[in-house]
C-alpha cells in the first residue's frame, strides 16, 4: 500500500472516524460481514458528527451575509428575493385549480410552505416579496 491520506483533525466528522479507528485498536474482522459492519459504524459517526454541527441560521439571522459595504455593491445584481418556500406555496395553489382531486392536499401545503418562509435572504438580508407577508392574515 501507498502511503495514507493526511490526517485531518478538527474536522468533527473525521475526528469521529478516527475515534471509531482508534476503539477498533488491533481487532481485526473475522469476515466480510463484521468488516462491512465496521466501516459502517465509522460512516454512522461521521454522519452523526456532521448532524450534531450543523446548524442552520435562524430566521433573520445575518451570520451568512456578505458584509454590509458589500451588500450595497451586489444589490443592483440580485434578483427580487422570492423565498422557495413561498414560491412553493404559490405553485402549490397554481396546482390546486389544475388538479381538483389534490386541491385539498396542495392547499394545505400552501399554507404550510408560506409559514416555512425564513423572510429574510440570508445572503444579503433582502425581505421575501411574497404578499403573504403583507397581507393580514385575519380578514373580517
Ligand atoms: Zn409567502
Ligand atoms: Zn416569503
Amino acid at each position: 500500500m501507498s502511503g495514507h491520506p493526511p490526517i485531518r483533525t478538527g474536522v468533527p466528522a473525521y475526528d469521529a472516524v478516527y475515534r471509531h479507528i482508534r476503539d477498533l485498536g488491533d481487532h481485526m474482522p473475522p469476515d466480510t460481514v463484521h468488516r462491512n459492519a465496521m466501516i459502517w459504524r465509522g460512516v454512522q459517526a461521521a454522519v452523526e458528527a456532521m448532524q450534531a454541527t450543523y446548524t442552520p441560521p435562524p430566521p433573520g439571522s445575518d451570520r451568512d451575509a456578505l458584509p454590509e459595504h458589500l451588500r450595497g455593491l451586489i444589490w443592483p445584481h440580485m434578483r427580487p428575493y422570492l423565498s422557495t418556500a413561498c414560491e412553493t406555496a404559490d405553485a402549490c395553489r397554481l396546482a390546486a385549480a389544475e388538479y381538483p382531486e389534490y386541491a385539498d392536499e396542495l392547499r394545505a401545503w400552501e399554507t404550510r410552505e408560506h409559514a416555512a418562509c425564513r423572510v429574510t435572504r440570508k445572503q444579503d438580508m433582502a425581505s421575501c416579496d411574497c404578499r403573504c407577508h403583507t397581507t393580514p392574515k385575519e380578514t373580517p
